[in-house]
């Protein structure tokens, strides 16, 4: 939301033009390349099927001036963050702790130190045109581990809407939707559906890979929606390609698992890996519940 100028040889095509906007000096376009059309949102936008309202607010906020663990109320499980790092997040069980940062009705200012995500890219970031994969996200600085590196935004969608999306792709068609489950103590899943197809940021530019450099978390800032923030899990060099682990398996805690597999997932369309892992599956992973048809609808609007 700042007033920032971009600049004009980042502007092909409209989400270039909006993306330089909103982020510049922070993401970029490689010289040369061209915008596929989208509309360019920083943040996750309520969907087109209007099942979900990231804008709002859910949590009552905390009162005091300096957040800590554990007088803060917004950290009463933990502190979340170790300076810019992510800290550790799973509780004495092994499960994920569910991120909660400080939102607009917190008594603290901009720079509490619970308020990482919000703050958007802190990166200089690029879109480029990949050898095998299309476009592909590198960063242009040194991200040290833990650090935040971007968010992965866009419509956020009911299951329903998620699944119609889904079938209607063509066997050729990117898939850019990601299904993330949260499983909660009580024994409730939680599942949260964003596709930055049509309206999304720069993490729609994010390649697959079976050895990723990122993870991601789903963040709660203002809304019950996470956001699905993405962490550096090691040290990246200027120039190297981002990339995450679409099926959520890599170091994440289990927070983005995928469903058992069924017989199902035999008769969908795969397509190749090109990500040159040591480790690589050869296919990419895809989401087969986004396929089957559950007797009772897993959606939880909460
Ligand atoms: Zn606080
Ligand atoms: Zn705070
Ligand atoms: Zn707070």
């Amino acid at each position: 939301g700042a007033s920032l100028g971009w600049r004009s040889q980042w502007a092909r095509g409209a989400g270039a033009a909006a993306m330089a906007a909103e982020l510049e000096p922070l993401a970029s376009w490689a010289p040369g390349a061209a915008a596929p059309p989208f509309q360019y949102s920083p943040e996750n936008v309520a969907g087109a099927d209007g099942a979900l309202d990231p804008t709002e607010i859910a949590f009552p906020g905390c009162s005091c001036l300096s957040c800590a663990h554990p007088a803060c109320s917004c950290l009463r499980h933990g502190d979340n963050y170790r300076g810019l790092c992510l800290g550790p997040t799973e509780d004495e069980r092994g499960f994920a702790r569910p991120v909660f940062e400080c939102s607009a009705l917190c008594r603290c200012g901009h720079s509490c130190p619970n308020r990482l995500v919000q703050r958007g890219l802190q990166f200089r970031l690029q879109v480029f045109q990949t050898a095998r994969k299309g476009w592909g996200l590198r960063t242009l600085e040194f991200i040290a581990k833990g650090r935040f590196v971007c968010e992965y935004a866009g419509e956020v969608l009911g299951v329903n809407e998620a699944r119609r999306r889904i079938q209607a792709q063509a066997p050729e068609d990117s898939n850019y939707i990601i299904a993330v489950r949260e499983h909660l103590h009580s024994g409730q899943i939680l599942e949260t559906f964003i596709d930055p197809t049509y309206i999304g940021n720069v993490g729609r530019f994010l390649n697959h890979s079976c050895e990723p450099n990122l993870f991601m978390v789903p963040v709660r800032v203002d809304s019950m929606v996470p956001r699905l923030a993405l962490f550096a899990a090691t040290d990246i060099s200027p120039g190297e390609e981002l990339s995450y682990d679409y099926s959520g398996r890599f170091h994440n805690m289990p927070v983005t698992n995928r469903v058992p597999e069924t017989s199902e997932e035999g008769n969908m369309p795969k397509k190749p890996c090109y990500c040159g892992a040591r480790t690589c599956t050869s296919f990419l992973p895809c989401d087969s519940s986004l396929f089957s048809t559950p007797d009772t609808c897993p959606e939880s609007s909460s």
